[in-house]
């Protein structure tokens, strides 16, 4: 567990890789990727039927539709992300 120190009033005193962090999950996509890897190293399985093709829809955010039974896979399902009504890239930056 590493938190670092509370950085508020410091600018100048930013960690370096701090601001890469935020560069890289700058946005809910980047970081909505990310989750995606660490899901699936080896490229999207469907739970259901193993399928490994997916759609990714683009009226839900973050959802996968299985190619083969039609199943709808979240990458933040079962994080506490996903139960959660906040930005991904609030939680990111919380966790570094
Ligand atoms: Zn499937």
């Amino acid at each position: 567990m590493s938190r670092g120190e509370c950085v508020s009033g410091s600018e100048g005193r930013f960690p370096r890789s701090l601001l890469e962090f935020q560069r890289r999950f700058a946005t809910e996509g980047a970081c909505a990727e990310y989750l995606f890897e660490r899901r699936w190293p080896e490229g999207f399985v469907c739970p259901s039927c193993g399928e490994g093709r997916a759609w990714l829809l683009k009226t839900k955010a973050f959802t996968y539709e299985c190619a083969g039974c039609g199943r709808q896979t979240w990458v933040t399902a079962g994080t506490i992300m996903h139960a959660s009504k906040l930005p991904l890239t609030i939680w990111f930056w919380a966790a570094f």
